[in-house]
């Protein structure tokens, strides 16, 4: 299959006004897959022109209408699914294993949620005083841009764009530098299963130019961005021209607190699927390890064989558990936070080097890391984004509550207990977006997605979703009231 690799505006694939293009490259060898189209600040203009120009008549389709093409993208996904997955693989360097279980499946499964959300997400009717009826309408915004990262490009386009599109809105989305190819190819099922041009347009770019001045434009009504916590900052100031509205997904350090309680095989098991799976770029990835201090060597007796046992390869191999990070900055950045931990006198447990095997040597590879860190380190309170995790222990429920609470970020953190009475004190208290017991890392279109803090604000998935993608309108209707007039006149 030929691969996409120009920009997608007004329902056709064209290359960059200047021409200008960077390659996108494999990171398990750094091979250059495709040298793809980089817009500039005309081609955003030409992107939100055309979005524009779509609104009136994609707001006014009805919602079933809407609907029918998302569940049809859904649809035409999972026929290609292998495709979309392979692609992924080779652009991201997820394993093949879980771009076929999760990512593509998971994406065909936002599109069609959203797609059956489309026409049963209702306005209301509010009791007000008698002789009116005021009711509200849910509209949508108009030109919504969407700027994500690189680390889940062919989800983040079915948790973008669908409540989105859902709701009538009309989209722009920058796809991440490094890896736009999955969201291109979305962008072609998008067009053969019918969805009028201009309502989607895909326009890969530079950060600092194509999504600084997206998040900037007076044509856009919104800015819905994931990403790091310091791209966040800019965006709400680049946004404050036309007072557009913004959504943040950004950076998290999830606590994962495990009790002496708890279920260890299970809380093994899951704990190494929060911190690596992706390789630890997951903003919800359980990267600090909080073990109560009476089971913590037996926990790590049996966790530090685990992810010493992880199969790291070439993510195109269906056997390969562990892929590279998603480019050479990356790993230079997660291997720099290694000398950061023994510099603090953190005890490396596990790991903290590329691997020494030759055919994984021109890669971006970075062996499973286990660090023992304390509450103040920059290692328990930066986000890595790597497969790093920091273990720290602690006495009592309190103390634990603490230790989970003491960072800037607060986006997804779980508990592994049988304590029922706990449990659920913590669901309470965690200050996090998202909490799981005696599990990690669930998610679900259905189940609101987002954080508080430094992770930002607004929600996800849900219904929730489609309240961030609309407008409240009240209307009010005088049915029988006599209203007294305010400027009586006798005559
Ligand atoms: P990043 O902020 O550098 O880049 C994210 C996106 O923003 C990219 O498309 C990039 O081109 C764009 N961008 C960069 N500078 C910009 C600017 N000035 N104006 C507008 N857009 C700009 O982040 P990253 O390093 O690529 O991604 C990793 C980060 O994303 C991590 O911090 C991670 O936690 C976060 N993340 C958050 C979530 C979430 O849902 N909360 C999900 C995934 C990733």
């Amino acid at each position: 299959m030929e691969i996409e690799h120009r920009l997608y505006i007004g329902g056709r694939f064209v290359p960059a006004e200047d021409g200008a293009t960077l390659p996108s490259l494999n990171p398990h060898d750094n091979t250059p897959l495709a040298d793809v189209s980089m817009a500039g600040k005309v081609d955003i203009d030409k992107a939100v022109e055309a979005a524009r120009a779509a609104f009136p008549k994609w707001s006014r389709t009805a919602a079933a209408e809407r609907g029918r093409l998302l569940l049809k993208l859904a649809e035409r996904m999972e026929e290609h699914a292998e495709e979309l997955a392979r692609l992924e693989t080779l652009d991201t360097g997820h394993p093949l294993r879980d771009t076929r279980a999760l990512d593509a499946p998971r994406t065909a499964a936002t599109f069609r949620y959203f797609g059956g959300m489309a026409d049963k997400f209702e306005g209301s009717v509010i009791p007000v005083e008698a002789g009116f009826l005021n009711y509200l309408l849910r509209e949508p915004l108009g030109v919504v841009g969407q700027v994500v990262p690189w680390n889940f490009p062919l989800m983040f386009t079915s948790w973008k764009m669908a409540p989105a599109l859902a709701a009538g809105n009309c989209v722009v989305m920058k796809p991440a530098e490094l890896t736009p190819l999955s969201s291109l190819r979305v962008a072609e099922l998008m067009a053969e299963v019918g969805f009028p041009e201009g309502v989607v347009n895909i326009v890969p770019g530079l950060g600092a130019v194509a999504g600084q001045y997206l998040a900037e434009h007076p044509g856009v009504a919104k800015i819905a961005f994931t990403g790091s916590t310091a791209t966040g900052r800019r965006i709400v100031q680049a946004s404050s021209g036309n007072l557009k509205k913004v959504q943040l997904e950004l950076g998290g350090k999830g606590a994962n607190i495990v009790f002496d309680d708890a279920n260890l095989a299970a809380a093994v098991n899951g704990s190494a699927f929060a911190i690596f799976h992706n390789q630890g770029q997951a903003c919800i990835a359980g990267s600090r390890l909080l073990l109560q201090e009476r089971i913590a060597d037996a926990f790590l007796a049996e966790f530090l064989p685990l992810a010493r046992s992880i199969r790291l390869g070439n993510p195109i191999e269906p056997a390969t558990e562990m892929g590279p990070l998603t480019s050479t900055v990356h790993r230079d950045r997660v291997l720099s936070y290694v000398r950061v931990a023994k510099d603090e006198g953190g005890e490396v447990l596990l790991g903290g080097a590329p691997p020494d095997r030759s055919e994984l040597s021109r890669g971006c590879y970075v062996e499973p890391t286990v660090v023992r860190a304390k509450p103040a380190d920059r290692v328990y309170q930066e986000e890595v984004f790597g497969p790093f995790v920091t273990v720290t222990t602690f006495r009592e429920d309190d103390e634990a509550l603490a230790l989970a609470n003491g960072t800037e970020y607060g986006l997804g953190g779980g508990l592994w207990t049988a304590n029922v009475q706990r449990a659920h004190r913590f669901a309470r208290e965690m200050k996090s977006g998202m909490v799981w017991i005696n599990c990690y890392k669930r998610v679900n279109p259905a189940s609101p997605f987002g954080g508080t803090g430094s992770s930002g604000y607004g929600r996800e998935m849900g219904f929730e979703a489609m309240r961030e993608y609309t407008q409240a309108k009240s209307v009010w209707v005088n049915i029988d009231a006599q209203i007294p007039a305010y400027y009586p006149r006798q005559d």
